[in-house]
Protein backbone atom coordinates (compact mmCIF):
# COMPACT_ATOMS: atom_id res chain seq x y z
CA UNK A 1 0.00 0.00 0.00
CA UNK A 2 1.55 3.34 -1.17
CA UNK A 3 -0.39 6.02 0.73
CA UNK A 4 -4.14 7.09 0.87
CA UNK A 5 -6.26 9.20 -1.41
CA UNK A 6 -9.27 11.64 -0.73
CA UNK A 7 -12.36 9.31 -3.28
CA UNK A 8 -13.70 11.58 -5.48
CA UNK A 9 -17.07 10.65 -4.95
CA UNK A 10 -17.57 10.90 -0.69
CA UNK A 11 -14.86 12.24 0.26
CA UNK A 12 -13.32 9.34 2.32
CA UNK A 13 -9.63 8.91 2.68
CA UNK A 14 -9.32 5.63 1.45
CA UNK A 15 -5.65 3.57 0.29
CA UNK A 16 -4.62 4.16 -2.84
CA UNK A 17 -4.67 1.03 -4.38
CA UNK A 18 -4.32 0.19 -8.47
CA UNK A 19 -7.43 0.05 -10.38
CA UNK A 20 -8.73 -3.64 -10.63
CA UNK A 21 -12.80 -2.62 -12.23
CA UNK A 22 -13.08 -3.75 -15.63
CA UNK A 23 -16.72 -2.45 -15.43
CA UNK A 24 -18.74 0.14 -13.14
CA UNK A 25 -15.95 2.77 -14.15
CA UNK A 26 -18.39 5.37 -14.59
CA UNK A 27 -19.06 5.07 -11.02
CA UNK A 28 -17.15 8.11 -9.38
CA UNK A 29 -15.54 5.90 -6.82
CA UNK A 30 -11.92 5.93 -5.97
CA UNK A 31 -10.32 2.54 -6.01
CA UNK A 32 -10.03 2.05 -2.58
CA UNK A 33 -13.52 3.12 -1.83
CA UNK A 34 -15.23 0.90 -4.11
CA UNK A 35 -13.67 -2.00 -2.13
CA UNK A 36 -14.72 -1.20 0.72
CA UNK A 37 -17.85 -0.78 -0.35
CA UNK A 38 -17.64 -4.49 -1.88
CA UNK A 39 -16.11 -5.64 1.80
CA UNK A 40 -19.76 -3.96 2.82
CA UNK A 41 -21.69 -5.60 0.38
CA UNK A 42 -20.32 -8.86 1.36
CA UNK A 43 -20.62 -8.50 4.97
CA UNK A 44 -24.36 -7.44 4.55
CA UNK A 45 -24.72 -10.52 2.39
CA UNK A 46 -23.77 -12.80 5.00
CA UNK A 47 -26.31 -12.25 7.51
CA UNK A 48 -30.35 -12.15 6.21
CA UNK A 49 -30.89 -9.46 8.74
CA UNK A 50 -29.16 -6.82 6.92
CA UNK A 51 -31.01 -7.58 3.18
CA UNK A 52 -32.87 -4.05 3.88
CA UNK A 53 -29.51 -2.90 4.85
CA UNK A 54 -27.89 -3.84 1.65
CA UNK A 55 -30.86 -3.25 -0.87
CA UNK A 56 -30.80 0.15 0.53
CA UNK A 57 -26.66 0.89 0.32
CA UNK A 58 -26.44 0.23 -3.25
CA UNK A 59 -28.78 3.85 -4.38
CA UNK A 60 -26.87 5.35 -1.05
CA UNK A 61 -23.47 4.62 -2.14
CA UNK A 62 -24.47 4.80 -6.31
CA UNK A 63 -25.65 8.40 -5.36
CA UNK A 64 -22.65 9.41 -3.42
CA UNK A 65 -20.61 8.56 -6.49
CA UNK A 66 -22.37 9.95 -9.34
CA UNK A 67 -19.26 10.22 -11.58
CA UNK A 68 -18.93 12.80 -14.56
CA UNK A 69 -21.68 13.23 -16.89
CA UNK A 70 -22.51 10.63 -19.63
CA UNK A 71 -25.40 8.59 -20.50
CA UNK A 72 -24.73 5.62 -18.34
CA UNK A 73 -23.23 7.65 -15.30
CA UNK A 74 -26.31 9.98 -15.57
CA UNK A 75 -29.20 6.98 -15.47
CA UNK A 76 -27.28 4.78 -12.93
CA UNK A 77 -27.61 8.41 -10.84
CA UNK A 78 -31.50 8.66 -11.31
CA UNK A 79 -32.26 5.63 -10.81
CA UNK A 80 -30.66 5.26 -7.37
CA UNK A 81 -31.92 8.69 -6.62
CA UNK A 82 -35.09 7.76 -7.06
CA UNK A 83 -34.65 4.58 -5.12
CA UNK A 84 -33.45 6.80 -2.28
CA UNK A 85 -36.72 8.98 -2.23
CA UNK A 86 -38.98 6.00 -2.65
CA UNK A 87 -37.17 4.47 0.83
CA UNK A 88 -36.83 7.28 2.77
CA UNK A 89 -40.02 9.69 1.49
CA UNK A 90 -42.48 6.74 0.35
CA UNK A 91 -41.41 4.47 2.91
CA UNK A 92 -40.72 1.33 0.33
CA UNK A 93 -38.97 -1.59 1.03
CA UNK A 94 -36.18 -2.79 -1.02
CA UNK A 95 -38.31 -4.95 -3.01
CA UNK A 96 -41.16 -2.57 -3.98
CA UNK A 97 -38.26 -0.55 -4.64
CA UNK A 98 -36.43 -2.52 -6.86
CA UNK A 99 -40.30 -3.05 -8.92
CA UNK A 100 -40.57 0.75 -9.19
CA UNK A 101 -37.14 1.35 -9.94
CA UNK A 102 -37.71 -1.13 -12.72
CA UNK A 103 -39.68 1.42 -14.72
CA UNK A 104 -36.97 4.12 -14.58
CA UNK A 105 -34.91 2.50 -18.00
CA UNK A 106 -38.64 2.74 -20.10
CA UNK A 107 -36.99 2.95 -23.64
CA UNK A 108 -38.09 6.70 -24.45
CA UNK A 109 -36.59 7.65 -21.05
CA UNK A 110 -34.28 10.71 -21.40
CA UNK A 111 -31.55 11.26 -18.26
CA UNK A 112 -30.68 14.95 -17.64
CA UNK A 113 -27.63 14.99 -16.24
CA UNK A 114 -28.00 16.07 -12.78
CA UNK A 115 -25.12 18.19 -11.70
CA UNK A 116 -23.75 16.61 -8.24
CA UNK A 117 -23.77 18.92 -5.13
CA UNK A 118 -20.13 19.83 -4.17
CA UNK A 119 -20.73 17.47 -0.56
CA UNK A 120 -22.35 14.43 -0.82
CA UNK A 121 -22.78 14.62 3.07
CA UNK A 122 -20.42 13.78 5.95
CA UNK A 123 -21.32 9.96 6.43
CA UNK A 124 -19.16 7.05 4.44
CA UNK A 125 -18.87 3.47 3.39
CA UNK A 126 -15.88 3.75 5.84
CA UNK A 127 -18.68 4.41 8.94
CA UNK A 128 -20.90 1.39 8.00
CA UNK A 129 -17.71 -1.35 7.85
CA UNK A 130 -16.94 0.52 11.19
CA UNK A 131 -20.11 -0.23 12.83
CA UNK A 132 -19.89 -3.80 15.59
CA UNK A 133 -23.44 -5.06 15.75
CA UNK A 134 -26.51 -5.89 13.41
CA UNK A 135 -29.09 -2.67 14.87
CA UNK A 136 -26.03 -0.30 14.41
CA UNK A 137 -25.27 -1.50 10.96
CA UNK A 138 -28.71 -0.81 9.76
CA UNK A 139 -29.49 2.58 12.19
CA UNK A 140 -26.10 3.98 10.33
CA UNK A 141 -26.79 2.68 7.12
CA UNK A 142 -30.67 5.17 7.33
CA UNK A 143 -28.30 7.72 8.78
CA UNK A 144 -26.04 7.36 5.78
CA UNK A 145 -29.14 7.25 3.38
CA UNK A 146 -30.75 10.41 4.88
CA UNK A 147 -27.35 12.16 4.62
CA UNK A 148 -26.97 11.52 1.25
CA UNK A 149 -30.45 12.46 -0.14
CA UNK A 150 -30.32 15.94 2.20
CA UNK A 151 -27.32 16.44 -0.27
CA UNK A 152 -29.03 15.64 -3.16
CA UNK A 153 -31.54 18.45 -2.00
CA UNK A 154 -31.03 21.21 -4.92
CA UNK A 155 -32.68 18.28 -7.40
CA UNK A 156 -34.97 16.60 -4.62
CA UNK A 157 -38.13 18.14 -6.38
CA UNK A 158 -37.79 16.48 -9.71
CA UNK A 159 -36.83 13.28 -8.45
CA UNK A 160 -39.79 13.31 -6.22
CA UNK A 161 -41.84 14.16 -9.52
CA UNK A 162 -40.16 11.27 -11.02
CA UNK A 163 -40.48 8.58 -8.43
CA UNK A 164 -44.14 9.46 -7.84
CA UNK A 165 -44.81 8.63 -11.64
CA UNK A 166 -43.68 5.41 -11.83
CA UNK A 167 -45.56 4.76 -8.36
CA UNK A 168 -48.62 5.65 -9.66
CA UNK A 169 -48.50 3.83 -13.05
ZN1 LIG B 1 -16.21 7.05 -1.95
Amino acid sequence: MSGTMLCPGCGAVVPDVTELRADHLYVGAAPGCWASYTELIGRQMADPGLLEARMLSVDVYMAQHPGVAGRQASQSVWGHLIGLCLALEFGFDGIASARAKALVAAPNATFDWLEPPASLGPVTVLDILATMTPEEHRARVERWAVSVWAAWAPHAEEIRKRAKGLVEQ
